[in-house]
């Protein structure tokens, strides 16, 4: 008989009712004494473990649980301390652990960024000239002892060396193979012997960064480090662990001297099977097979996946089978069986993790024991699915019609820029160097109070109206004040710039508890996208034109992006995410007109997270970009030439997609670029950018206030490489989490700063 396991790569940290993130934020704010936190932890820890146990998993993880990151776990463990925390040796203490990610009076934190294509963020490794990496404590040797005094015998995580080092910053890229091969090689491989020396079986190594593009010597440094590892430990079965796509190399890495290897068949399932198919499987390894979604919250499609198994079986025949989610459980919410809110059908195939656990058990029966077995369990998953499918929510056939209709003209705007900026010019007469902000004003505890108390029944709607009235027609005033050219309303009405959409489209639903880590102690509760998407009334036009109308300056409208909208939502499986950009680019084309016509003449549209989207392979990017460069541009088009329209992005590494941001068409586009300012310039010195554009002058995640010699010196080096009749000048970012006084001090320092340039022009 075959061997088959269920195993799991890593299950979500916050907990079902956020205990997780609770612990920890009240050991920041001094509530609770370390002692008490590591109580706390510990529990959950306890609880998670048994929870996967109880499910069913054959192989449950340990060492995926952090106190704030695993990258971060994973940096400390070697010793890969910044000098600016003043670590002298030994086991880093919770304090500076926490210091890292979060900075302290003494030292700014770490960098932190995506973790690869999702939305959760990890910190970034800091090598610096003279560190020298030791392995302080085998953390995931703890893990594995704390289990097994719980009588479970887990399978350690260990995120692996190749990404690890993929994942770090501060050497050079020469260094690479001496670091990979000479410096964390040799710790790894300490790592492993003493967990196999304490019992350990299976360890799971992630390299999802086999997934980017490899290079053939980065290959060959992979299976030299890979060698010794298995050398190290002979005891212990390796499993190389890929996910979020299909491998690069698959020929090669089949080839790791390893026990097991890990595939993506959601994501990568189609490159993965032909791999399979074409170049077969070692007889001597065990296949873990990720078949269950681990960033969506869909019900699987149990008959589909259980044919699939088969379909490999008939091809392949490896030593042993472990069926598991696509990636870790950590991008998805706890246990859907809390949410009792939504629509029947949606709530029939909605799987949180402790579903997905539940579903790889189904998998394991109907695969050992036959289909039969487990008959009753996949008809009422396919009724499920079937009833889903069949709710009239799903489609609404006008908008398929209208959309399938549309024509390139209404892609395209009416007029090209040039002639478009010669009759803004007259309609707007700016002066040189505009000066605008980004669109939100301070969240202060005062507006999170009123939105509390209008969401609570405290206040009516008329109230809390009135109140974010007061506050935008306040903020206003202060523009007008500081002297900016164009003014926002403030966006006070928005906790959140996908969710005030998502909330009044059609198409979208929202969970009760569905809440996944984005960073740290920092959660977010993506709304789902179940059905087609639809405009429905005017959202942001009354908001808008009140604020126009308290002032004689221009006002810009702010919406948030089609694919920003799908970036940060759980998205519907059933239809090309194209077809979903395009309708969410529909329907906000309607928004747009309403704008215009309530007299909005400046109108922005964010795409925040656009470059974060980008997939993990290159030659995956153009069809990306196309179907993010069409949605815009249909949400677009529609308006009069002297409608202006604006775009922002965060995030700041451009060069790359500088092509694809200008066909967006957009009349101003404001980047995030005060952090990485060299880089960005330089990828205008390449090719400039004929469009409006304003590069952020100041970065806004700091409550620093900047110096108007350091704005101006931004400025005067942009302006090397960019038309001058061109740039605003902006900060980098929205200003929501920022006190006021910060953002009025910064905010008048940058209208100086505009004012001194246009002196010297
Ligand atoms: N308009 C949004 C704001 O100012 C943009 C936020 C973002 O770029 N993430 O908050
Ligand atoms: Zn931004």
């Amino acid at each position: 008989m075959v061997n088959v396991y269920t195993s799991n790569l890593g299950y979500p940290r916050i907990g079902k009712r956020r205990e997780w993130k609770k612990a920890l934020e009240s050991h920041w704010s001094g509530k609770i004494e370390q002692a008490e936190l590591e109580e706390r932890i510990k529990t959950l820890r306890h609880e998670y473990l048994h929870t996967q146990v109880e499910k069913g998993v054959d192989l449950p993880p340990v060492g995926d649980f952090t106190y704030y990151d695993h990258v971060l776990d994973t940096a400390v463990m070697f010793g890969l301390i910044p000098k600016r925390f003043g670590h002298d040796g030994g086991p880093v203490s919770l304090d500076t652990y926490f210091a890292m990610a979060r900075g302290n009076q003494k030292a700014v934190a770490c960098e932190m960024t995506k973790w690869f294509d999702t939305n959760y963020h990890y910190i970034v490794p800091e090598w610096e000239e003279e560190m020298v990496p030791t392995l302080l404590e085998n953390r995931p040797l703890r893990a594995f002892r704390e289990a097994k005094r719980w009588g479970i015998n887990a399978k350690p995580v260990i995120l692996g060396p190749f990404t690890f080092l993929k994942l770090a910053k501060g050497f050079h890229p020469d260094q690479f193979s001496r670091l990979l091969l000479d410096t964390l090689t040799p710790l790894y491989a300490q790592v492993l012997q003493e967990l196999e020396a304490a019992g350990a079986d299976w360890i799971q190594l992630d390299e999802p960064a086999f997934v980017t593009d490899v290079t053939a010597a980065e290959m060959e440094w992979l299976h030299t480090a890979y060698s010794r590892l298995a050398d190290a430990a002979p005891g212990l079965r390796l499993l190389v662990q890929t996910y979020f796509d299909s491998v690069s190399a698959y020929s090669d890495l089949i080839r790791l001297p390893v026990h097991g290897i890990g595939l993506d068949l959601v994501y990568g399932r189609e490159e993965n099977l032909a791999s399979l198919q074409k170049h077969g499987f070692p007889e001597d390894k065990v296949l873990a097979l990720g078949l269950i979604d681990g960033r969506n919250i869909w019900k699987t499609p149990l008959q589909k996946q259980l044919n699939l198994l088969e379909e490999i079986r008939e091809i392949v025949s490896p030593a042993a089978w472990m069926l598991q989610p696509s990636c870790s459980l950590l991008h998805v919410p706890v246990d859907a069986a809390e949410e009792q809110e939504l629509p029947s059908e949606l709530a029939g195939v909605i799987a949180f993790a402790h579903e997905k656990l539940d579903e790889l058990s189904i998998l394991k029966e109907g695969f050992l024991h036959g289909q039969a077995v487990v008959a009753e369990v996949l008809q009422e998953n396919a009724a499920a699915i079937e009833t889903f499918d069949q709710a009239s929510f799903r489609r609404i056939p006008e908008i398929r019609k209208e959309i399938a209709n549309l024509t390139s003209t209404a892609f395209t705007r009416s007029h090209p820029f040039a002639e478009r900026q010669e009759q803004q010019e007259k309609f707007y007469s700016f002066p040189l160097f505009p000066t605008t902000t980004i669109g939100s004003f301070p969240q202060s505890p005062e507006v999170r109070r009123a939105r509390k108390k209008w969401r609570t029944g405290e206040w009516s709607e008329e109230r809390y109206r009135e109140f974010v009235q007061k506050e935008t027609a306040r903020w206003i005033g202060i523009q007008e004040e500081i002297g900016l050219d164009v003014l926002v309303h403030g966006e006070f009405e928005r906790t959140d710039m996908v969710e005030y959409f998502s909330d009044k489209l059609t198409g979208f639903s929202f969970t009760k508890h569905g809440w996944v880590q984005s960073y740290g102690s920092r959660c977010v509760k993506p709304p789902i996208i179940h059905g087609d998407v639809a405009f429905h009334a005017p959202m942001t036009a009354e908001m808008s034109s009140y604020a126009q109308s308290l002032t004689e300056k221009k006002v810009k409208g702010m919406l948030t992006g089609p694919t920003t909208m799908i970036r940060w939502s759980f998205v519907r499986d059933d239809l090309p995410e194209s077809e979903v950009a395009l309708q969410i680019g529909y329907a906000l084309r309607q928004e747009v007109d309403a704008l215009e016509s309530s007299g909005i003449a400046i109108i922005q549209v964010d795409e925040p997270a656009l470059r974060e989207g980008l997939p993990l392979k290159k030659h995956k990017w153009k069809a990306y970009l196309d179907q993010a460069v069409r949605a815009f541009r249909l949400a677009t088009s529609s308006v009069q030439p002297q409608t202006q329209i604006h775009t922002h992005m965060c995030y700041s590494e451009f060069h790359d997609i500088i092509d694809a941001i200008q066909t967006l068409d957009a009349d101003v586009i404001s980047i995030e670029s005060s952090r990485s300012h060299g880089e960005l310039i330089h990828a205008f010195e390449e090719k400039t950018y004929p469009l409006g554009i304003g590069l952020g002058v100041y970065d806004i995640h700091s409550p620093r206030i900047p110096t108007e010699a350091e704005m101006l010196q931004t400025v005067e080096r942009a302006l090397r490489v960019l038309p001058p009749t061109l740039f605003w000048i902006n900060p980098d970012c929205g200003l929501k989490t920022r006190r006021e006084e910060e953002v009025v001090a910064s905010l008048q320092k940058m209208v100086q700063v505009a004012q001194a340039i246009r002196q010297q022009w």
